[in-house]
């Protein structure tokens, strides 16, 4: 390739090989001046035994961060944390404009209020099934649906070709809120002939179909109608139509319905605020509800991921100031249990087990629905827009790989499996890998940014794992120990605690004096972590400071 060309490249660093924590860049121009845009930006939560202490994962953008003066603008795609939680906190390192079709702006708004950023970001509104052109790209918004409000794919059109970026979709006949997929402009899309599809492989290895939200409202309304006590409805507060299901179901059998959660009321307050749920009866406060008799009330909560602070776990510990729940009612899981989270998601179950609560499962009442799509989905899909290429993200590299061997099948000449950080030449010419640049993990942990790589929270799980020895060594101007070794140990069990210091003692004893004090704290270290390995099999994180007197 002749310096100077125009190409358009692909660089997706976040949510390739991993659910999750989205971010997909494209690039435009030639290699010394490419003008970027950035699609969807993303977080994924922590998790204890990976990431002790730490609550948020976000991508590592250092690459693009370098090039911000060349980044017109990020694009979130629909309001999903996995796709927008990390704008707020990154924007510092793009310092771009952020674009949104409505309900999605008003959610990233109250994100950016929060960080104390509202007034320094330029936010702007896409109108739903809108344009919008940056630089060399020309993005049409299409509606298409999932779970949540205005979900769009986003058909971004550039001089070397059309790439359709899906986001996260599936193909519900009857979302019942918010537009249905705009087939007629996919066809149209495929007429005018697609260069690259980027295309969620979130549910690529399930056969069939997702099944539609319609299909949940009846079956929500039916086993409702069965129960006789308090019901609580656990549900992912960014599934509008849910909660606007779960309003029906309470009806139907002569219910109130209370949302219960500080995200169930800013995703409704979203909602209104941008026009939907005009028709939503008036909701019970928390305080009416406890008032109401058992088979009145109808709860909507958070929490069905097993998150420890949420709504639901709190009131499985019989602990959430303003809802009770006894033996007796009962709590209907509309929702699936996300992979890494089944500990949590079980533990809370036994909870309310335990107590007399009677829980229901999707898998046992078919009240949930995915928002990704099966194969079917897939397969229309590709029908529609017939590209050239086809690049899988959004997913684990099992799903990934899956994706990619069933657009083959269906005819797509070349499918791309990209990990975070690669950089496609997608035009000119047949795609190829054109770069590696850095990628990986930042971590939110408590209020400060960490890269992962500093390797904070492989210390936390070494100190989580073994424990923590610290010793502390006096010696004077000739590198002579003047005092015994002060040694704390936190974590480790006694006879671990004899071995090491018996072993520092003698160390310290038998100890040259020609060694540096450097030298000395890293031998000593050395021979703790030795010690406590040979007693116990495992070697807990060990420092040890010098005192030159
Ligand atoms: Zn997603
Ligand atoms: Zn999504």
């Amino acid at each position: 390739m002749k310096k100077g060309h125009d190409e358009l490249v692909f660089l997706p660093l976040g949510g390739s090989g991993e659910i999750g924590m989205n971010f997909n860049a494209y690039g435009y121009g030639p290699e010394h001046d490419r003008k970027w845009i950035v699609v969807d930006c993303g977080v994924m939560f922590g998790r204890e035994t990976a990431t002790p202490g730490v609550d948020v994962v976000m991508p590592d953008i250092g690459y693009l961060a370098e090039h911000r003066d060349n980044v017109l603008g990020i694009v979130a795609t629909h309001a999903h944390e996995d796709h927008i939680g990390a704008i707020a906190p990154l924007w510092p390192l793009l310092k771009c404009p952020v674009y949104a079709t409505p309900f999605t702006a008003r959610i990233v708004e109250g994100k950016l209020e929060e960080a104390g950023l509202s007034r320094k970001v330029k936010l702007r509104e896409v109108p739903v099934g809108g344009r919008l052109t940056l630089g060399p790209f020309a993005l049409d918004f299409i509606s298409i649906t999932h779970s949540i409000l205005e979900p769009n794919l986003l058909a971004i059109r550039t001089p070397l070709g059309i790439v359709a970026h899906t986001g996260d979709w599936k193909l519900d006949p009857d979302p019942l809120l918010g537009e249905k997929t705009d087939e007629a402009a996919l066809a149209r899309l495929g007429d005018e002939g697609v260069l690259a599809v980027v295309c969620d492989s979130t549910n690529a290895l399930n056969p069939g179909a997702s099944g539609s939200e319609a299909d949940v409202r009846d079956n929500l309304i039916a086993l409702v109608g069965t129960l006789k006590r308090r019901v609580a409805i656990a549900a992912f507060a960014s599934n509008v139509a849910r909660l606007d299901s779960a309003a029906r179901a309470a009806k139907a059998s002569g219910r109130r319905l209370c949302l219960v959660g500080r995200s169930m009321h800013k995703m409704i307050e979203a909602a209104r605020a941008t026009g939907y749920l005009r028709d939503l009866p008036p909701l019970a406060s928390e305080e009416d509800a406890a008032e109401l008799p058992p088979h009145k009330v109808l709860y909507l909560v958070t929490g069905s991921q097993g998150e420890p602070r949420a709504a639901l776990a709190r009131i499985a510990e019989d602990n959430h100031p303003g809802v009770f729940l006894e033996s007796g009612d009962t709590v209907v899981f509309s929702s699936r249990i996300i992979p890494g989270n089944e500990i949590g998601i079980f533990a809370l179950m036994n909870k309310l087990a335990g107590r007399g609560i009677e829980v229901i499962t999707a898998d046992a009442h078919d009240v949930h629905v995915s928002g990704h799509p099966a194969q079917d989905e897939l397969r229309q899909m590709y029908q529609w827009l017939r590209p050239q290429i086809a690049i899988p993200v959004h997913g684990e590299l099992r799903h990934m790989t899956g994706h990619a061997r069933l657009a083959k099948s269906l005819q797509v000449k070349q499918a791309i499996v990209p990990r975070n950080g690669q950089m496609f030449r997608l035009a000119p010419g047949r795609a190829e890998l054109i770069d590696e640049v850095p990628a990986g993990h930042i971590h939110l942990d408590g209020r400060v940014l960490v890269a992962e790589r500093a390797g904070l929270a492989k210390t936390r799980r070494g100190l989580g794992f073994a424990g923590v020895i610290a010793i502390t060594l006096v010696l004077d101007a000739k590198g002579r120990s003047i005092a015994p070794p002060a040694i704390v140990m936190e974590g480790v069990p006694e006879p671990v605690e004899a071995a090491v210091r018996a072993t520092v003692e003698d160390h310290i004893a038998r100890a040259g004096k020609r060694a540096s004090p450097d030298e000395l704290a890293e031998t000593v270290r050395r021979a703790a972590r030795r010690a406590a390995n040979e007693v116990w099999g495992k070697k807990p994180v060990t420092r040890v400071t010098v005192v030159e007197v």
